[in-house]
C-alpha cells in the first residue's frame, strides 16, 4: 500500500478498471497503486527527444543530453565538444560551454532567433518590490493573453515609421526578454511586421558576429516568434571566440555518429563530448511513454497515434476520472507556465470536490464536446504565423508525430473564462455519473 509521496516510481501503466471506476497504476519496480483520480503532471516539454542519428552505442566519450543534465554539473575543461541543436536548450548551454571547451563545434540544422536575456544582478529595494506586489502580479498575469506581466503594444508595426518601429525594437532588445515579440500587435498576424522585426534582428546579428559568412548562417529565414523565441546571453558573440565553429548540418546532414565523433557529410568532427540539444516530444510524449488504457482497455497511444484530442487539455472521452495538468488543447506553453499550471491544479481540484459532494463516482469528457473544442483549438492555431513554420507546437520535429496544433492560441483569459463557465453550470461537455 502506498501513501503520500513516494519517490523513484516511474509509472510505466496507468489502466481504467471499468468495473470499479478507479485507475490502477503500475510502476516500473512492480508497485501497484489503485485510486478513483488519476491526475496527470507529467509536463508539457518532459519526454526527451532522442533523434534518430545511427552510432550513439559506437561513441568513445561521453554523451549529454540537455534535458537530461548531470546534477552534479559537468567539467568541460579541455575537451573537443560537439553540440546538435540550437533551440533555446542549445542557444543557452553554447556560450556557457565555449568557456570552458578546448573547442566547440555548434551543428546547426535550422538558425534560431534569439534575443538578449539582459540577465543582471537584482537591487534588494527591486526584489522586495516585486515581493510585496505578489498577489496584485499573479492578477496582473492572468489577465494578458500570455500570462506575462508586461507591456504589450496593441498598436500595428506598419501604422509607425520605420525609424518608430526600430526604436520601439530596440528598447525590447535592451530590456530583454520574450516580450520582444510583444513590440507590436500585429507581429504575429501580419507577414509585413513580422518581416520587419525579421530584418531587425537580422541587422544584430550581422552586427555582432564578425565572420559575414557565420553570421549570415546565424540569420534564420523563417518567422520570427514561429518557434519558440529563444532568450540568451551572449550566444551570437560566442561565434567570435577562436574556439568555435559553426558546422551547417542543413547544407551536409550527419551522416552517423563514430567511436571518436560525428561523421558530417564527409568530413570527421572529431570530440570528447557530444551535447545532444534536440528538445522533447511536447505535450503529448510523456502520456504515450506511459501505456494508459481507458474504458475497455482503450489504447491512447493507439487513439493518438493518429491524431491527439483532448476536452480542454484536462479531459478525454474514454478516459474517465484522468485528468491531465495544462494536456494538449490548453494554452500551457504558449503562456506563463505558472499562472497556467496553477488554473489547471485548481480546476481539477475543484471538479474533485464538486464529484464528492454530490456522491458522483465518475467524470468523463462528451465526444462531441471534445471534438467541438479541439476543431476550436485547430482553428485558432491555425491561422496565425505561428502555423507557417515547423516547430515542436506542430509536432513537426518528431518524425511521423501528427502535424497539429497542440497547445490552445487562444489566450488565457479566454480559456479561463471557457473553463469557469463550463464549472458554474454543473460541468457541461462532461458526464457525471
Ligand atoms: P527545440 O527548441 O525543439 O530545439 C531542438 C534543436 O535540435 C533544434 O535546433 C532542432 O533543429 C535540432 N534538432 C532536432 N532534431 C535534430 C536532428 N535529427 N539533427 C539535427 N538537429 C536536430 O528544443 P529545446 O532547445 O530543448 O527547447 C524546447 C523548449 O523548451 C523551448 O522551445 C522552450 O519552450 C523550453 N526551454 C525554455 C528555456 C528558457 O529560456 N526558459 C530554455 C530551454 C528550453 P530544427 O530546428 O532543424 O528541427
Amino acid at each position: 500500500m502506498l501513501e503520500g509521496i513516494e519517490f523513484n516510481r516511474k509509472v510505466e501503466a496507468a489502466v481504467f478498471d471499468d468495473r470499479s471506476s478507479a485507475w490502477v497504476l503500475t510502476s516500473s519496480n512492480g508497485d501497484v497503486l489503485t485510486a478513483r483520480f488519476c491526475v496527470m503532471a507529467t509536463g508539457c516539454l518532459s519526454a526527451p527527444n532522442w533523434p534518430p542519428i545511427d552510432g550513439y552505442e559506437d561513441f568513445g566519450g561521453e554523451i549529454l543530453h540537455t534535458a537530461l543534465w548531470p546534477h552534479d554539473g559537468f567539467d568541460f575543461t579541455g575537451k573537443r565538444v560537439a553540440v546538435i541543436g540550437t533551440g533555446s536548450s542549445g542557444i543557452q548551454s553554447i556560450p556557457q560551454i565555449a568557456k570552458q571547451a578546448d573547442h566547440l563545434s555548434v551543428l546547426q540544422r535550422t538558425a534560431n532567433y534569439s534575443v538578449p536575456a539582459q540577465n543582471r544582478p537584482l537591487d534588494d529595494a527591486y526584489v522586495a518590490r516585486a515581493k510585496a506586489d505578489y498577489p496584485a502580479m499573479r492578477a496582473r498575469q492572468k489577465a494578458t493573453a500570455s500570462g506575462i506581466d508586461g507591456r504589450f503594444n496593441t498598436e500595428s508595426a506598419m501604422s509607425v515609421s520605420e525609424r518608430e518601429r526600430n526604436a520601439e525594437f530596440e528598447r525590447r532588445w535592451q530590456e530583454g526578454g520574450i516580450l520582444f515579440t510583444a513590440a507590436f500587435g500585429d507581429l504575429m498576424t501580419d507577414h509585413a511586421a513580422n518581416d520587419a522585426a525579421v530584418a531587425f534582428v537580422h541587422d544584430k546579428i550581422r552586427g555582432t558576429v564578425k565572420n559575414q559568412n557565420v553570421a549570415n548562417a546565424l540569420c534564420p529565414n523563417n518567422i520570427i516568434g514561429g518557434k519558440r523565441l529563444c532568450v540568451d546571453i551572449g550566444y551570437f558573440e560566442t561565434f567570435n571566440r577562436p574556439n568555435v565553429e559553426l558546422v551547417d548540418i542543413r547544407k551536409t546532414p550527419i551522416k552517423h555518429i563514430n567511436s571518436s565523433g560525428i561523421l558530417v557529410g564527409d568530413q570527421q568532427v572529431g570530440v570528447d563530448v557530444i551535447v545532444v540539444a534536440t528538445g522533447f516530444d511536447a505535450m503529448t510524449g510523456a502520456l504515450m511513454r506511459i501505456d494508459i488504457r481507458g474504458k475497455n482497455g482503450a489504447s491512447l497511444r493507439e487513439l493518438w497515434s493518429t491524431a491527439p484530442s483532448s476536452y480542454l487539455g484536462i479531459a478525454m472521452s474514454g478516459f474517465p476520472n484522468l485528468f491531465t495538468v495544462t494536456g494538449p488543447g490548453s494554452p500551457s506553453v504558449l503562456t506563463n507556465m505558472i499562472p497556467s499550471i496553477e488554473h489547471g491544479v485548481e480546476w481539477i481540484a475543484d471538479c474533485i470536490e464538486h464529484m464528492r459532494t454530490h456522491n458522483h463516482t465518475e467524470i468523463e469528457a462528451d465526444q462531441d464536446a471534445q471534438h467541438a473544442w479541439w476543431n476550436h483549438v485547430q482553428e485558432v492555431g491555425m491561422s496565425g504565423l505561428k502555423s507557417k513554420t515547423d516547430s515542436w507546437y506542430l509536432g513537426a520535429n518528431i518524425q511521423g508525430k501528427p502535424r497539429v496544433f497542440l497547445p490552445y492560441n487562444g489566450g488565457l483569459p479566454a480559456y479561463r473564462e471557457k473553463c469557469e463557465s463550463i464549472a458554474a453550470i454543473g460541468y457541461a461537455g462532461f458526464f457525471l455519473r
